[in-house]
Formats: C-alpha cells, structure tokens, sequence
C-alpha cells in the first residue's frame, strides 16, 4: 500500500490511501467571526484536488451567526482601523505583506490542488502579496498622516471669498463584504483588502467553495500575523447565507464571479433599497486584434501569437481576463492558425506537480463540463480548428479523475450572429473572429458588450488609434502591444494593482485597483462649505 501526502493547511498532515482509494474524511475549513475559529458541525460539502479527484477539504458555514460577523466589524474593527492614521494603516500592510511573503511557499504546494501549475501560481500568491506591498507603498508615499483625505482644490463660492467648499473623503462606517470567485483564491483576497485596509474600513471574506482552502490557508496567517486590529477581516467559510440582509448604505458589496450570480447579489434588498454600494467584476468577452501591417515576420506577428497562445494557457485559460476573441485580418487567419499550432503542439497537460507540465487542470470536473458545453454552443457559428474539447491524454494523471482539456482554438465562421460575441467558454478556449474592413474592428471589439480589456497588436499609429477611439469606450483597460514596448510588457491578462481593473457592461460596470483609486471606492466623498479658516483648521487637524 503506497502513501501520499497532502498538505492542507499549516502544521496538519491528512493521510490519503491511494491504491484501495479509502481515505480520511479531509478536514472542515473554519471561518474566522468575531475573534474566533468557528468550525460548522455539518458533513458539508466535499472538495477534491482537481488534478487527482482525491478529496482536499470540506466546507460549510451552516450555523454561522452572520449578524455577529456584521456587527463586530462595524463595531470593533471599523473604530480599530479609523484608530489608526493613513500612514499607521500603510505599515500595517507592508507588515502583513512580509509576514505572507515568508511563508509563500507552503500556499504554492496547496495552491497545486487546484488545478494551477506553479507558473500559474505566481500570479495568484506573488501576485496578490505584491499587490499588498505595492499599496502599502503608494499609501506610505501619497497618503498624509492623518484620517481625512482631500479631494481637490479649494473651491470659491463667495465673491468675497469668506465662504468656500472643500471636497473630502472619510472612511465609510460599515463593512466591506468581499463575493469572490474560484480562479484567485490569494489574488482575489489580497486585492480588495488592502485598499480597504488603507480606507480603515474593515472587510468580511467570502471566498469562494471550490478553492477555500487556499484562501483559508492565507487567511489563518493574516490572523497569526497580528499585523491588523482585532476585526480588520474575517472570514466566512461557505455560503454567505443571510449575509446580506444585514448590509446597508454604509457597507460595500464587492463581488467576483459569473455575471448571472452578480445579476442575483446585485438584485438584494441591501443593494435596491438600501443603497450598499455594489461593484461587480464579472466574466467578459475580451478581444485582441491583429492590425492588417502585423503580418507573418513582423514582431508583432510574433507577439500577437505568443500572447494568445499563452492567455490559452495560463490558468487553463481560467481568467476573467482571458482573449475569448482574437479579431485577425481575413487574409492572416490561416498564418495566425499555423502560428498557433506550432505553440499549442509544444503545450503538455497534466498533473501540475510533474515539472513537464505546462498547463494543469480546470477547477473541477463540472467546470470542464460547462466549458465543453459552452465550445458546443460556440461551434454553432465556428468550426474547431485547433484541439478536441472532448479528449486529452495528461501526464502522469486520469484524464476521468482529473479536469483536464485540451487547448481549443475555434474559426468563427458568421460573425453576424451572436455566440462568438456573448458566450464565455471559461476555459482553454478561444476565437477567432476575421475581419474584411478595418472600419469593422471597432463594431466587432463592441459586440462583447463590455469588457474588461482589449488588446491591439500594431506598429501603424493610424490604426492603433482609430481602434482606440472606437473600443476604448467599451473597455476598463486598453493594451496597446507593439516592439518597443514587449520586453516590458506586463500582458493582456494581467491586472496592475496601478491600473484599474473592471470594464463596463458585461465586465460589470465597476472598477478596482488604480492606486490610490481604489481606496475612495471605500471612503464617502463630502463637500465641506464654510470660511476658508474653518476649512483649513479641519484638515489640517485631521
Ligand atoms: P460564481 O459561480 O459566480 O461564484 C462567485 C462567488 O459568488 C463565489 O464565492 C460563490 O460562492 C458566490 N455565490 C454564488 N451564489 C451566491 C449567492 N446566491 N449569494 C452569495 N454568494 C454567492 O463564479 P465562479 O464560478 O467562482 O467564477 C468564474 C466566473 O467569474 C467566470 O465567469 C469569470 O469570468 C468570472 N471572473 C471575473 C473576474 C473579474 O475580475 N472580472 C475575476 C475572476 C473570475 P460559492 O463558491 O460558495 O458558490
């Protein structure tokens, strides 16, 4: 009989028997409420390694007080963190980041089971400490040492310029209800709570099921570390239950996940009637497009290739962000799939902790599911090209057990009709869309109804520009790919903590990240009126 180990969270060992597949019952993630681990006393519900099918963890909140959750960060981690200047705030990060930082490696063991390689990883948990150590350093360097923030100039209203108006933000009394979704367990945490930390509002944690345990394994180091007051972040571990009724206008629902589960969160008393702010990052149809002067031997034919080879790729092509519509030339297509298949022939699927492997599994079986499904409704309006969404052989794991695929490149053969524009295949999948006129690139870019991000590949300024002037309205972030800039290009997929992340429409019409932006989503804007002396006293005293 032949052991294996699984390292579910810090200091603990769960056995699995592999060969007679009995085993441990895995262990039930706790969530963190008002001070305290609370396990739930149910079975819950079981989550399995991606790659392996063998089971990692269970998860329940069933019996949560959610109103305790509530009320103690309103009342003892919201004072905590407003006890606290900008400046305390900004070092509390930067010492919670370290504490993380050293401890990194044991988050990229678990951070296998999900499927991810640990090239995929990086993204997720260098990622998000990096995104935790960059706003500790933009609020350190930009923020004063006091709690009220101003916004602009002054503003005279009077004509003898006795009475005046200043705008300020100070931060919001409630709480900020992190929803997240299941392909950025780290990331997706990080994120939002540092800017939140910044704004001394205190955050709730939900991630999501699939992947808790990663997120859990984080969460109990956030704790450990001590870096943030009692009450600064909790978690919740399971289904959010009736966590929302007990929001209102002083709270922010920030949520990550499909556009259909934003649609019913977005739908929810707290938000219609009691006006919590509700910012949602959904899923989106995001385009790059071949300019007509990138052909085969330019180095942006090159770059265009390589990039949507790798978004294919990377995470499974499990990113919001991912290329769902490649826009090329009708004249490159054929070049554009030749390039394509000469990087995907190289691609090995398989269990990710194989060092071959270079892109690993989908979260789960019923993820695969829904993708191979969705490349069904696709191939309605494009015929396969590259791929079989129905067959892989991995390395060194069960092509039944594990939620493998195949990369799927589809050829969109009527880009009149809808599926290629509105049906996200959360996968390894992408299109290709031809054009005839480059007066149709900006129609085709809009047909996605919103997105996150584009990307152009061009070195004709006429053409980057005319593209820009057109899908720059339908798009939160805009990358413009050509030599001069591709060493230091940081890619399509990925978001900049300095740069905002969000995209209208579709996207879901909010926005993250952007520096210092991203902490006033958290804080309420005033306009002060009064003397110039008065308003000059309160901000200097605050
Ligand atoms: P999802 O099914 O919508 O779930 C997202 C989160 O919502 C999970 O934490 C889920 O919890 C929770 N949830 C579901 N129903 C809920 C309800 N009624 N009340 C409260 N919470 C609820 O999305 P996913 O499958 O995790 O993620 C994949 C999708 O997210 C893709 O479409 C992708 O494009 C999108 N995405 C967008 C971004 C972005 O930044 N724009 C980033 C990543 C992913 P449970 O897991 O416990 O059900």
């Amino acid at each position: 009989m032949k052991l294996r180990e699984n390292r579910l969270i810090e200091g603990e060992l769960t056995w699995f028997v592999t060969g007679t597949r009995s085993r441990l019952m895995p262990e039930m993630l706790a969530s963190y409420v008002a001070g305290e681990w609370y396990t739930a006393p149910d079975e819950g519900a079981t989550v399995v390694d991606a790659a392996t099918g063998d089971p990692v963890a269970r998860v329940s909140s069933t019996g949560l007080d959610t109103r305790k959750l509530v009320e103690h960060a309103r009342r003892v981690g919201g004072p905590a963190l407003r006890g606290l200047t900008f400046q305390e705030r900004a070092a509390a990060l930067k010492d919670l980041a370290t504490y993380l930082d050293a401890r990194k490696a044991a988050y990229h063991e678990l951070s296998l089971a999900t499927g991810a390689t640990r090239r995929d990883a990086t993204g997720d948990i260098d990622g998000g400490i990096g995104t935790t150590f960059v706003f500790s350093s933009r609020g350190r360097r930009e923020l004063p040492d006091g709690y009220l923030l101003t916004d602009g100039d002054l503003e005279p209203v009077g004509k003898a310029g006795t009475f005046v108006g200043q705008h300020v933000y100070t931060s919001l009394r409630g709480v900020v209800l992190q929803v997240n979704a299941f392909n950025f367990p780290v990331w997706g945490m990080l994120e939002k709570l540092a800017p939140a930390v910044l704004a001394g509002v205190p955050t709730i944690v939900k991630p999501a099921t699939q992947t808790a345990y990663l997120t859990a394994a984080v969460m109990r180091d956030v704790i450990a570390s001590g870096a943030l007051p009692e009450g600064a972040v909790q978690f919740v571990c399971g289904g959010a239950g009736d966590l929302l009724d007990h929001l209102g206008g002083e709270d922010v629902i920030a949520f990550t996940g499909s556009a259909g589960t934003a649609a019913v969160l977005r739908g929810n008393a707290a938000v219609t009637r009691q006006a919590a702010r509700f910012n949602a990052e959904t899923d989106s149809l995001n385009c790059s497009i071949l300019g007509p002067d990138a052909v085969t031997g330019t180095p942006e034919f090159d770059l265009y290739v390589k990039e949507i080879a790798r978004e294919i790729i990377t995470k499974a092509g499990q990113r919001c962000t991912c290329i769902r519509r490649a826009l090329v030339p009708e004249s490159m297509v054929d070049d554009v799939i030749a390039g394509l298949r000469a990087r995907l022939d190289k691609v090995v699927v398989g269990n990710p902790r194989n060092d071959t492997v270079t892109m690993g599994a989908l979260v789960s079986l019923q993820q695969r599911a829904e993708v191979r499904e969705a490349v069904g409704a696709l191939a309605r309006t494009s015929e396969v090209v590259y791929g079989n969404p129905m067959s892989v052989d991995p390395v060194d794991a069960d092509a039944e057990r594990g939620a493998f695929m195949a990369p799927v490149v589809l050829l969109c053969t009527d880009s009149e009709r809808s599926e290629s524009h509105e049906i996200e295949a959360f996968g390894p999948v992408t299109t290709l869309i031809p054009y005839a006129q480059t007066d149709d690139v900006g129609a085709l870019a809009a047909r996605g109804n919103g997105s996150l991000v584009g990307s152009v590949v061009s070195y004709d300024p006429d053409f980057v520009r005319a593209v820009v002037m057109t899908a720059a309205p339908h798009h939160g972030r805009l990358l413009v790919l050509d030599r001069d800039c591709a060493g230091e290009s940081t890619g399509h997929g990925t978001p900049m903590p300095q740069l905002v992340h969000g995209g209208p429409g579709r996207a879901g019409g909010g926005e993250e990240l952007g520096g210092l932006r991203a902490v006033k989503h958290f804080m309420q804007r005033t306009a002060l009126q009064g003397s110039p002396a008065v308003i000059a006293a309160l901000i200097d005293r605050s």
